[in-house]
């Protein structure tokens, strides 16, 4: 069952208040903080409905299922993130059909992106993703520890040398779900500091960019500096198997 359109409009609304809540708790100004409403596993109905309530900016972690969701909301000028992890041979679909890359992990994904955006004559902002709570199961560059912070360094000199299409505008976290708020927002205090770092290390690209904080968590995230929050089930419901 996904939720009548009425009902989405709600949620839509529910949590824009609630990041304007938390970007004035933190002293934020709330235009800053972006809404990336995540449609996987959605129909083109619910997210029709939540474009009508006045989203823009949509995110799928898989380039086959998200095509003909972008063809069919064409009209809308909508802007889509691919968030989810990416197989190169799958780099030609998200260089053609996506207006963000929040998943960058690799030195050779770059360069596989960089060649097929030079074909087409495109350029992809995108963010690096950092595994910041050392899970096995996530992608993005281990992160956990600010003493290895450094050895990062090389491998993402060679992405901001090597591929100019690319424009590196910060990084993504999606940190481990846990009960514990305190732990949590040590995740996302982290995830700055790496940016912070970055920054530091690159001065020259613009890092402005933190997208983290999920439907669980992103009250938090957008306290510790979120600039984009990745949300799904809060506004669109439970994914529908
Ligand atoms: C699914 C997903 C989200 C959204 O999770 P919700 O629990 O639906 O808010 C955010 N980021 C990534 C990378 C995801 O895969």
């Amino acid at each position: 069952m996904t939720l009548e359109a009425g009902v989405i409009r709600e949620n839509y609304f529910r949590v824009l208040e609630q990041i304007h809540q938390a970007a004035n708790r933190s002293g934020r100004d709330p235009t800053q903080i972006r809404l990336i409403v995540v449609t996987k596993g959605q129909p083109v109905e619910v997210i029709r409905a939540v474009v009508e309530a006045g989203a823009k900016d949509l995110g799928e972690n898989y380039p086959e299922e998200a095509l003909p969701k972008i063809e069919a909301l064409q009209g809308y000028f909508l802007k889509w993130h691919m968030i989810g992890h990416l197989q190169s041979r799958k780099a030609k679909l998200v260089a053609q059909y996506f207006d963000w890359f929040q998943a960058l992990d690799s030195l050779r994904l770059a360069q596989k992106l960089e060649r097929v955006l030079t074909e087409q004559g495109r350029r992809l902002p995108v963010l690096l993703e950092f595994n910041v709570g050392g899970e096995e199961s996530k992608s993005g560059w281990r992160a956990e520890n600010p003493d290895s912070w450094p050895e990062l360094l090389p491998e993402i000199e060679q992405i901001l040398v090597t591929c100019p299409h690319l424009e590196v505008r910060g990084i993504m976290t999606m940190p481990p779900l846990t009960d514990n708020a305190d732990q949590t927002r040590r995740y996302f205090a982290h995830s700055r500091r790496l940016r912070d770092f970055l920054a530091r290390a690159f001065p020259s690209v613009s890092w402005n960019e933190i997208s983290m904080g999920t439907s669980a968590d992103f009250p938090l995230a957008i306290e510790e500096g979120a600039t984009m929050v990745r949300i799904g089930q809060a506004i669109l419901g439970p994914r529908p198997e």
